[in-house]
């Protein structure tokens, strides 16, 4: 089955870190609402024939939008695709934006799970982080989340801040496990290029952190979520049995997605386009009937080998199977010799059905991909 993700660009403020596409300026709101009805409603005619298991409200801060305006997207979501009984539904929430009502509002609308970009139970990284909220806020607002009966959670993590030790680290990881959330996703502090964060490095106003510090933190964050319970199943992902993000899951096994706003990408047949990430520009292409992107490919066959195996591997592995129906190729008889490699270094185990990389190999993940295949 195939999921939706609607891009919600607005956030309150611009976190120094950040390469995603959002803006502080809410003054656009009403016209984007109006704009991404209609991008749903144009796209719904090609794909009367596929199902969809999973919605995702991403940004940016979706938290930021009123029940009543989720209520219109619900609205023409389910009248103009088919969505199943029992699909995911996750927002993006950001601790700063929720009170108590507003969740318990957000309860009567088909929501049922949120992840919250939480990135620190400390105050100071939360500052450097410029997040607009304090640790004491973000143990808050998932405790309400809680009450007002949201049981899957999901929290976002960063390490490897700079000057952060790994006991830092640690105190974060056991905030996190106390809360007792369904999903955690422990991300390392990238310096995107474009970001403040970025030129801040390149001014010397702030350095990264020690690379084997980094690869530390990553090592202790597999084994002790796995010991408290949380299954690794992607680099950055762990989840509690039966609670992993099923639409993640959809950009990391090659199924389909449709997705609307601007700066969001979709992979529906063999081809995958990106809107323009600007707020103006795709109000006025929408308007005009037009499609919203600035990116189209084609995904050839061999691009598509490549990006099952390398997301495959970063997940929970090459199911081969899954392989063979999807390109016609036996993965075990076509890769023997990277196989072995992954396999006699245990960087990956094997069973009769799939090749899975080990902590270890995740650990080096994106170079053994690089190497070997
Ligand atoms: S709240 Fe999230 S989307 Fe918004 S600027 Fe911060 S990191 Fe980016």
């Amino acid at each position: 089955m195939a999921g939706i993700y609607l891009h919600i660009p607005f956030c309150d403020t611009k976190c120094i870190y950040c390469d995603f596409y959002s803006i502080t300026n809410h003054s656009k709101k009403s016209e984007f609402l109006g704009a991404i009805k209609k991008e749903m409603i144009s796209r719904s005619a090609v794909l009367t024939n596929r199902q969809f298991d999973s919605i995702f409200f991403g940004g940016g801060t979706p938290s930021l939008l009123e029940a009543a305006e989720f209520r219109e997207l619900f609205d023409v979501l389910y009248s103009n695709y088919h969505i199943s009984a029992d699909t995911e539904i996750t927002i993006e929430a950001n601790p700063g934006t929720l009170s108590r009502e507003k969740l318990d509002q957000f309860r009567t609308l088909p929501i049922n799970r949120m992840s919250f970009g939480v990135q620190s139970f400390n105050n100071g990284e939360l500052k450097f982080l410029t997040r607009i909220h304090t640790a004491e806020e973000a143990m808050e607002s998932i405790k309400h989340a809680k009450a007002a009966g949201f049981d899957n959670l999901n929290l976002d993590l960063i390490f490897a801040l700079p000057g952060q030790k790994l006991d830092n680290w640690k105190y974060n990881l056991e905030k996190a496990i106390k809360l007792d959330t369904k999903h955690i996703s422990a991300y390392s502090l990238i310096f995107e290029k474009g970001t403040m964060l970025y030129s801040m490095r390149e001014k010397k106003q702030v350095s990264q952190a020690d690379i084997d510090l980094e690869q530390e933190m990553y090592e202790f964050t597999m084994e002790f979520l796995e010991s408290a319970g949380y299954k690794q199943y992607e680099i950055s992902n762990y989840a509690k049995p039966g609670f992993e993000c099923r639409h993640n899951l959809k950009y990391w096994t090659l199924e389909e997605y449709i997705s609307f706003g601007p700066s969001a990408s979709s992979y529906i047949g063999n081809e995958r386009w990106t809107n323009i990430k600007n707020i103006g520009r795709y109000i006025e292409l929408v308007e005009a009937g037009k499609p919203a992107y600035d990116f189209i490919e084609t995904i050839d066959s061999q691009t598509s080998v490549t990006e099952h195996i390398m997301l495959g591997l970063r997940s929970r592995g090459v199911y081969f199977e899954d392989f063979r129906s999807k390109h016609g190729i036996d993965f075990e008889s076509a890769y023997v010799t990277p196989i072995q490699t992954l396999l006699s270094n245990g960087y990956a185990v094997k069973d009769e059905s799939k090749l899975t990389l080990t902590r270890k190999g995740y650990a080096m993940c994106d170079e053994l991909v690089a190497t070997l295949f």
